[in-house]
């Protein structure tokens, strides 16, 4: 039997909807420490930055270091450092994103023809014409990187709509699909795992969005929990274990150890 050292936790829909924390959050994840486990705060939000995070996780009482928290924005970034090094990105999203593209090193720019990358992903901040901007780079031919495609974001009034509905919406006028980074794609998972030395036999994806958290299990040969905490109420798959609150968390985890 293999053993576990790692937890992936999501973070929206699974600790926090929006911005208030779910009820037994900061004390499940004191008790999956106890056990002895990594962890990491694997979030496809790309709204905020890494610093924002854990900034806010912090904040709300969670132990967590700078090293543990890693976002599809940072991801995006990293790609990009990867594929083409330092290269000029135009951004279809927020704040956060713009953040992590320029600490990769990467020049943001304001128009499609200086742009040799989109880096598109969620925000709440957005006009038909940046839409636009990013159509025209993107049928430039350069990579086109959707840092998530959620289709909505879980808040503390219900759900929004995600970065999965901007992507689509570039995706459906460029006829291009978006490389995915985040959730439940590979590339986020695999920095992480790189980050922390373990492989995905090693590891624990914890999440509220089966198609997108235990879809990423799915994609790495990793064990799930499926939190109902968010987004996912009736699990379609009897393959996960499933917290229905977050105080029934740590045991369920425990019996994967
Ligand atoms: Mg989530």
């Amino acid at each position: 039997m293999t053993t576990i050292k790692a937890v992936f936790m999501d973070v929206d829909g699974t600790l926090f909807l929006g911005e208030s924390l779910i009820p037994g959050a900061v004390e499940s994840v004191k008790r999956i420490r106890e056990f002895g486990l990594k962890l990491i705060f694997l979030t496809n939000n790309s709204f905020y930055s890494r610093r924002m995070i854990l900034e806010k996780l912090v904040e709300s009482g969670f132990e967590a270091r700078s090293e543990e928290v890693v976002n599809s924005g940072f991801a995006a970034a990293e790609y990009l450092k990867e594929l083409l090094g330092p290269c000029r990105v135009f951004t279809v999203g927020d704040v956060g994103l713009v953040e992590e593209i320029v600490l990769g090193g990467h020049l943001v720019v304001a128009a499609a023809e200086d742009a040799e990358a989109v880096a598109a992903g969620g925000t709440k901040d957005i006009s038909y014409w940046r839409l636009v901007e990013g159509h025209r780079a993107i049928m430039k031919g350069v990579p086109f990187l959707a840092t998530n495609k959620d289709h909505v974001y879980m808040t503390e009034k219900g759900p929004m709509p995600g970065a999965g509905a901007i992507i689509s919406f570039l995706e459906t006028s460029t006829r291009r699909k978006a490389i995915l980074i985040g959730k439940p794609g590979r590339y986020m998972a695999d920095l992480a795992m790189r980050r922390l030395g373990v492989d995905s036999s090693e590891v624990v994806v914890i999440g509220d969005n089966e198609e997108v958290d235990m879809g990423l299990a799915d994609a790495i040969g990793s064990k799930g929990i499926l939190t109902l905490t968010g987004i996912s109420k009736n699990p379609h798959s009897s393959k996960w274990l499933v917290a229905k609150t977050l105080y029934e968390l740590p045991e369920r985890l425990s019996t994967l150890l």
